[in-house]
Parts: C-alpha cells; sequence; structure tokens
C-alpha cells in the first residue's frame, strides 16, 4: 500500500531511506536544514581546490550494491569506486614508516623490516578478526535487532568467540608485541569513534574489513556518493526541500501526524523517518514531556562518538612522501584517548589522519598543487574545551608544526588557501549530538546492542536511521540502518 512519508534529514541515511521507500512505491518527502544534501559527507571549493568534508574512505562496498540492485539500477552506471593501494601510510616519529594493503605479501615483506617477530602474528590477527566477522555479520550489522530475541543466531558460547569482554587494547597487545602494529591495530577503533582503551575488543573486526575486504575511493571524491543518491532521488521523482529545519515531529496519542519547521509551516505524514541524531529526535524534536523521564534518561545517558577538528589545506605544492590516505601518529596513544574521552581536551601531541584524494584525482588541486583534508580526533563537546579564535588557532599551528617535524618540510608555507571545522561546527551545521562524528561511541561492553532502534518503540510510525542507531557510524552501517528501518517498517505491515 502507497504510504505518505516524510524523511528528516538529507544525510547519507536520509537519502539511502527515501531511495529504498520510493523504489517500493511510497510518496516520499525530504526535508533538511542546509542548503544541500550529504550531512557529514560533503565537499567544499575553493579557489580550484576540491576536499571532501567528512568520509574519505570506503567500505563494504556490496552495501551499496545491494541497494542500487533493489533500485533495478547498476551501480557502475553512478559510481566509479577504485581500491586504494596502499590502504594506509602510517608514519612514526622514529622515522618508520608502514604502506599496509589488503596485498599480504607486500604488507608482510614490509613488517619484516621493523617488525619481523609479529609476521605472523598480523596473519594470526586477521584471522582472528575474520572470525568475529563471521560471527557478527548476520546477526549484528545485517539484523534489524529490533529486539534481544532477535539475536537468537547468536549462540551463548558465540559470545566468547565474539571477545565482548577484554578491550581493543589488551587484546592487540596479546597478538602483538611490536609497538607500531599494537597501535596500528588500535586505531581502528576510531572508525566508529571509539576509544581502544575502552571499546569491547569485538570491534577488532574493524581490521578484518578494511585489511581483508579493501578500501575503497569513489571517483570525483566521496561526495559523489551524495551525488549519485541525488540522482537516484530525482529518477524516483522524490521531492527534497532544503533549508528546511524541523522544530518539531507533531503527534496525536503518541502516533505521527506530520513535522513543523522552524519557519512555522507544517506538513503532514503517516510515517516519519528521522535522519537527525537519535538523541536529537528524541529530545529535541519531540514535545517536552513525551517521553516518560525514565526513556528520556536512557537517551541521554548514550554516550556520543569522538569528534573531530579538520584543517582544508590547499597548497602550492606536492609532497611524494605522502600517499592516499596517511597517519602520524602520537608518541603515547592511550594519553591521548584519556585525553579525548576522559579529560575531554583536546590531545597534547594528536594522531594527525591525512586524506590527499589529489593523489588519485589530481583535478581536485590546480597543477603543481595538492589538497590535504587533515583531521585530529577531538572530544565531543563539554565545558572543558571550548572552541574559540585562540584554541582553533592554535590547534592549527600545533598540526602544521607536527607535520613539518614529520618531513613536511615548508608546509605552512606553501598554504594557499585554507579552511576549517570544528567539533562546533558539526554540531551547528548538521545537528549531530555534542559535535559526534560517528553518532554513538562504542565504548562500553555493551553499547553496540544499546544503540537507538531503528523504529521508536515509544512513538508509532516513527523510524530512525543514522550512525546514531543500529547499528551504527560510518557509511556502510549507516546505509544499513536505512535498510533494517524499512525491513521493519515492511514486516510490521506498514
Ligand atoms: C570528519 C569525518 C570523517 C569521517 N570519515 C569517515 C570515513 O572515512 N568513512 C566512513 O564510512 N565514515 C566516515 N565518517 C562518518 C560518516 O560521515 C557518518 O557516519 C555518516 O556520513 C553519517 O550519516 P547520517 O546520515 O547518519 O547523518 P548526517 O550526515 O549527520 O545527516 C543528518 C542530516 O540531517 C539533517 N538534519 C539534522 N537535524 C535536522 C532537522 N531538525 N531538520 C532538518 N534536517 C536536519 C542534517 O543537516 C544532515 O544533513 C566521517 C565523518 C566525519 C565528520
Amino acid at each position: 500500500m502507497k504510504r505518505t512519508i516524510a524523511v528528516i534529514g538529507a544525510g547519507i541515511g536520509g537519502l539511502t531511506a527515501a531511495v529504498r521507500l520510493a523504489a517500493d512505491g511510497h510518496k516520499v518527502s525530504v526535508w533538511e536544514k542546509n542548503a544541500n544534501a550529504g550531512g557529514k559527507l560533503n565537499e567544499r571549493l575553493i579557489d580550484g581546490y576540491r576536499f571532501d568534508t567528512g568520509p574519505s574512505l570506503f567500505t563494504m562496498p556490496f552495501v551499496i550494491k545491494e541497494l542500487f540492485e533493489h533500485c533495478n539500477r547498476k551501480l557502475e552506471d553512478y559510481l566509479e569506486l577504485s581500491p586504494v593501494d596502499p590502504l594506509c601510510r602510517y608514519f612514526w616519529r622514529d622515522g618508520t614508516r608502514f604502506d599496509c594493503s589488503t596485498n599480504l605479501q607486500s604488507t608482510l615483506e614490509q613488517i619484516d623490516t621493523f617488525a619481523p617477530e609479529d609476521a605472523e602474528d598480523y596473519v594470526r590477527f586477521l584471522g582472528y578478526a575474520a572470525d568475529i566477522y563471521k560471527k557478527t555479520a548476520n546477526t549484528f550489522i545485517m539484523n534489524p535487532l529490533q529486539k534481544i530475541g532477535d539475536l537468537k543466531d547468536l549462540k551463548k558460547s558465540d559470545i566468547f568467540k565474539i571477545d565482548a569482554f577484554p578491550t581493543v587494547s589488551t587484546r592487540v597487545d596479546k597478538y602483538f608485541s611490536s609497538p607500531y602494529l599494537k597501535q596500528v591495530f588500535k586505531r581502528f577503533a576510531t572508525y566508529n569513534g571509539s576509544s581502544p582503551y575502552l571499546a569491547p575488543a569485538t570491534i577488532n573486526v574493524i581490521s578484518y574489513v578494511e585489511l581483508c575486504q579493501g578500501g575503497y575511493y569513489l571517483r570525483g571524491g566521496l561526495y559523489s556518493l551524495a551525488k549519485a543518491l541525488l540522482r537516484l532521488c530525482d529518477e524516483f521523482d522524490i521531492d527534497i526541500n532544503y533549508n528546511k529545519e524541523v522544530k518539531k515531529i507533531t503527534l496525536e496519542d503518541k502516533k505521527v501526524k506530520g513535522l513543523l519547521f522552524t519557519d512555522g509551516e507544517t506538513c503532514e505524514a503517516e510515517y516519519i523517518f528521522s535522519n537527525a541524531d537519535a538523541t536529537i529526535t528524541y529530545l529535541d524534536l519531540l514535545e517536552e514531556n513525551t517521553l516518560r523521564k525514565k526513556q528520556a534518561e536512557r537517551i541521554r545517558s548514550v554516550e556520543p562518538s569522538c569528534s573531530g577538528f579538520v584543517l582544508l589545506l590547499g597548497l602550492n605544492k606536492t609532497f611524494s612522501d605522502l600517499k592516499h590516505h596517511n597517519i602520524f601518529f602520537s608518541r603515547d596513544y592511550e594519553k591521548e584517548f584519556m585525553e579525548i574521552f576522559h579529560r575531554k581536551i583536546m590531545p597534547e601531541d594528536p594522531t594527525i589522519y591525512i586524506a590527499n584524494t589529489s593523489y588519485t584525482d589530481p583535478e581536485h588541486a590546480p597543477e603543481g598543487g595538492s589538497n590535504l583534508f587533515i583531521l585530529v580526533n577531538a572530544p565531543y563537546l563539554s565545558k572543558k574545551f571550548i572552541w574559540d579564535e585562540d584554541t582553533i588557532k592554535e590547534q592549527r599551528t600545533k598540526i602544521i608544526q607536527k607535520l613539518e617535524s614529520f618531513g613536511l618540510n615548508g608546509l605552512g608555507k606553501s598554504i594557499v588557501v585554507e579552511d576549517h571545522i570544528t567539533p562546533q561546527n558539526f554540531y551547528d551545521v548538521y545537528r549531530s549530538n555534542k559535535g559526534s562524528i560517528y553518532g554513538t561511541s562504542s565504548n562500553q561492553q555493551l553499547s553496540a546492542f544499546l544503540r537507538p532502534r531503528n523504529k521508536s518503540p515509544y512513538i508509532e510510525n516513527l523510524y530512525l536511521i543514522g550512525g546514531s542507531t543500529h547499528p551504527g557510524g560510518g557509511i556502510p552501517l549507516v546505509m544499513m540502518s536505512a535498510k533494517h528501518a524499512i525491513t521493519i517498517f515492511n514486516r510490521n505491515g506498514s
């Protein structure tokens, strides 16, 4: 039966849901507060330089292939996925470098040069992470998981096999003796905005996804994904409305009725799919007291993922040391995560990530130049660290000095254009809870299972999608959240 559905937000979650619902024959409208679509996956063009401003690594391509199949379309007519090799170049202060690749032989040859004692452990660890993937993919990631009973495929004995009791760090320390490989494998916990010193070792599954299934780039930049989804929206006649911020979800007897916008206008809908952050959907977009005190407290208690501080630098030169993805590690990883998650301040010595898309797409910078997207992990917003002109300047200087000290000589002098994005901007622009960039963290043993569900248990006909909902943050999981919401919607007889 054809339903009238309003989607709040044109992030990757909102666009995916809109396209799937329209492909199923429903009448869909999308309401986005900003002037363009994509949400945190976005782009910025400055004087001939092009930057992705959010994601730079694309994984689990089978998720997007399935979406296009669902829509009776061929993915390759819309997007060009290219494997990135090496996946990442890692740099340490003592000059050690590691080009990590899906090509096991070339990776092992390199490990032989800086951590020969760990070559076998590298292979063993990937086997261990592959086992976690086998145990969790169908029962967790691909499972709509509306109620705990949906976990029935997960046998009691599997709880131990998914390694939910030790932390990422404890398990990694048991496998490796090399401090370099320890740091590389602990880093994967940051892919969903968590601390390796807090998150359960199950999160080690992320290393399998990247190192064995591969990491991809989308030609033209990651924003090509938003453009491809917008093309589908157009083909399915989806009504997308920009500069329309939802102020409230209107209800009648705890059942959705429609939307009220900040400009005073309204729209009616039988169903609402909210791609706004789940915490904000429940606590800000519903009238106060709609939820019981305990329900609101439970939602408030969900810990956001970390945030990030981004520098976009357009340079008049290229650095031959840089690959497409690059990481410059900190000296003391544990201290860095203590600062981010416990003290909630910017790390004194941050690990720095650089995406250099002009390495793969030279037209992203004028001839002879390069475009650096630089990201450091940052605490989610709190009173303990305030983003103002002074702190921004301080962080910028620290990052540039650190990169120069790692061999990017003359970086500061080669900047032609620049911009930055702070955690405060992530909140102001996308309304992500406390500026978090991946939704909710997995810092507690059960956090992954406690994420807000894709169908609201509190409000009839309200569905939730995006990084702050099950199964979590990052592009493929956000797209899965939309699929799950619609599976439940269909199961309930829509
Ligand atoms: C710097 C950075 C780097 C990242 N790197 C990677 C990576 O390499 N790989 C990866 O897979 N993931 C990465 N991520 C995570 C990824 O970007 C997110 O998980 C994903 O884009 C989130 O999509 P979403 O649809 O859940 O939410 P969002 O992108 O936040 O979309 C929500 C949309 O809803 C709109 N909205 C909110 N409230 C309202 C309202 N009241 N009314 C109307 N509209 C509203 C917002 O404006 C926004 O457009 C990164 C994120 C960031 C920020």
